[in-house]
């Protein structure tokens, strides 16, 4: 088979059943080439009767993919996990046209979706279920993880490839089938993806792609053959597709928006602290959930740190993320600039401290991309907006306290709690730090500390709701359910009913 979506097409469609499909709705999205500003394909927003076609297929497919031995499920993975290697370069040049970020970013973040793929290699070893021998009467008890059935995986803009990843890999592992519905903005990875798991050898209808908004995301949520839905977006949507899931008594894990927070206490090494807060402010152009969006500094190294990352940030080479020596790309639309554009405004307007402000630049070669240069905020009080509420793109603000007790109670009193990172050269510190902080992603001396494929991704507060974080262990318990067996074989002669509890 030749593979065709390394090149994007001039409409993207949905995958179902094995192959493309055009679907019967006429509505369609507009694809935005960030770096140049213009209009670069469409994409298909299926219709309730396309969703419906996706999700009987996967019945269908699931019922015997999830009789066969879990090796034999492990071996498309690993073919899988081959052809992501062969085709990384492809997935970063769809993502960075797309999205904007920078090529070898893009390359990142295929590298730490396929770890998850690599992770779900080992699925024979990580459905172990539980035994107990003879637990009374020559009774044996065990208990099995089952696949669920059909789930669905809803996805954000900012990461096409790895956030489908956290999700599909192990759900098919598992023994369910999966029903993408990435996001309108940046579709086309879904189909690469989808292609590469058919080469690999996973039977048609395991992995179907829905191309979508609202409509798609409503009737997959309101069907009643979808068993398990897994969300990563904003906090009012999370939220939405966690309420709307428990009313359909739906299993669902809802990832949501975040404000991350970095403390630099005063023993900190200032130059490490200022270019780890420039990779993880800037890098993707902020446009990561684990960005850090805030820096609290502690006592009297404010204007020391300010000036360090001021002096770093100037020289940042903001370019089309597929130009050599690009920091930072473009933000993925021109409503989302403009988006970010309100908040700086309001930043100013509420008396922070302007130190840089990224608005009105103009890349050569690229006037009518939806650039925005690095923006830096200094004095900023919990009662700003920008404080507040999660901007997505470029802006660091930055917040002086006087202690470490402050910096904690303030990261505390967040209503978002993704990531959080301190740096400091006292152990004490550091440990006082990891314990108390009430965040579900915690770094130390680690800017943006995503956990690895064998741990698991989740914030807490408003940043997850549903119990299950994402893939690692938690990943199997959400693509299974325990099914508990009770076995006797018993004597031929009848010891006749018995009417009381049975104990031992
Ligand atoms: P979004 O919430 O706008 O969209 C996410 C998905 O939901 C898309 O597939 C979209 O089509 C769908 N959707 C949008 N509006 C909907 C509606 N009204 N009803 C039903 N479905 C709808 O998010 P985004 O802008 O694509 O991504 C950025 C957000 O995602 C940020 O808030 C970021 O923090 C968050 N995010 C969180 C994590 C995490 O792990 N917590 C990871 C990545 C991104």
């Amino acid at each position: 088979m030749s593979i065709s979506y390394i090149k994007a097409p001039e409409t993207v469609t949905h995958w179902i059943n094995g192959k493309t499909q055009s679907g019967s709705s006429d509505r369609f999205a507009e694809i935005w080439d960030p770096a140049h500003g213009v209009v670069a394909r469409q994409v298909q927003l299926a219709s309730e009767q396309d969703v419906n076609e996706a999700v009987s297929n996967a019945v269908e497919a699931q019922l015997k993919w999830g009789g066969l031995a879990p090796q034999k499920r492990a071996r498309v993975l690993f073919k899988m996990n081959q052809l992501v290697s062969q085709y990384t370069d492809d997935f970063a040049r769809l993502i960075t046209r797309e999205h904007g970020k920078t090529f070898p970013d893009a390359k990142g973040e295929v590298q730490r979706g396929q770890e998850i793929l690599e992770f779900a290699c080992g699925i024979p070893h990580l459905l172990n279920g539980q035994f107990s021998d003879n637990v009374g009467g020559d009774i044996a008890n065990w208990s099995q993880r089952m696949p669920l059935g059909v789930t669905a995986g809803i996805t954000p803009f900012n990461f096409p490839f790895m956030v489908p990843m956290w999700m599909a890999p192990l759900s098919i592992a598992c023994g369910n089938s999966f029903i993408l519905k990435p996001s309108e903005r940046d579709p086309s990875p879904s189909l690469l993806l989808a292609e590469l798991f058919k080469e690999a050898g996973l039977p048609d209808g395991v992995f179907n792609v829905i191309q979508g908004d609202k409509l798609a995301v409503d009737t997959l949520l309101n069907h009643d053959d979808v068993q398990a839905i897994s969300f990563v977006g904003s906090t009012p949507i999370a939220r939405y597709i966690y309420e709307t899931s428990a009313q359909q008594g739906k299993r669902a894990q809802a990832l949501g928006g975040a404000k991350n927070h970095m403390i630099v206490m005063p023993d900190a090494d200032l130059d490490q602290a200022a270019d780890a807060l420039i990779g993880a402010a800037y890098g993707s152009a902020g446009e990561r959930c684990m960005a850090i969006s805030v820096a609290v500094v502690v006592g009297e190294v404010g204007d020391d740190l300010v000036e360090k990352v001021k002096s770093r940030a100037e020289i940042l080479n903001i370019n089309d993320g597929e130009v050599e020596g690009a920091d930072m790309g473009p933000i993925v639309t021109a409503e989302a600039k403009a988006r970010i554009e309100g908040y700086i405004a309001s930043g100013v307007e509420q008396g922070a401290t302007l130190v840089m402000d990224g608005r009105g630049l103009v890349v050569p070669e690229y006037e009518s991309g939806f650039f925005l240069g690095p923006t830096l905020f200094d004095n900023v009080t919990t009662d700003m907006k920008i404080y507040q509420e999660e901007i997505f793109g470029p802006v660091l603000a930055v917040v002086r306290v006087d202690t470490f007790a402050e910096a904690v109670e303030l990261i505390n009193a967040h209503p978002f709690a993704n990531g959080v990172a301190c740096y400091t050269r006292d152990g004490r510190t550091a440990r006082a730090f990891s314990q108390s902080i009430q965040v579900g992603m915690v770094g130390i001396n680690v800017p943006l500390p995503v956990p690895m494929a064998w741990h698991s991704f989740g914030g807490w507060k408003n940043s997850l709701f549903g119990d299950h974080h994402c893939y690692g262990e938690e990943g199997v318990r959400f693509y299974t359910r325990y099914k508990s067996i009770m076995q006797r074989w018993p004597d031929s002669d009848s010891k006749g009913p018995e009417f009381a509890m049975p104990v031992n």
